[in-house]
């Protein structure tokens, strides 16, 4: 079974432009930017936001990934 989610490591939390908090992940493989449509390289950060599910998709949680130029994000550091 192959699940979209093994292509990307999770960083951490991060700090979004907008002062929102999101879930910051580090591309295993090759993205592509649901925004822009540009490429999202191995190693690079990115984001995700919920995908829009039609009616009647009630339990899907998929996801689509966003690259730090549409959404600029600064990972929180977690040493204090
Ligand atoms: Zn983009």
């Amino acid at each position: 079974m192959v699940r979209s989610d093994v292509k990307s490591n999770r960083v951490g939390r991060a700090t979004l432009a907008t002062g929102g908090v999101t879930t910051a992940y580090r591309a295993v493989a090759a993205f592509e930017c649901v925004q822009c449509a540009r490429a999202i390289a191995p190693g690079a950060l990115f984001s995700r936001q919920p995908r829009r599910t039609p009616p009647g998709a009630f339990g899907m949680t998929a996801t689509d990934p966003i690259c730090v130029t549409c959404r600029p994000l600064r990972l929180e550091t977690t040493s204090e």
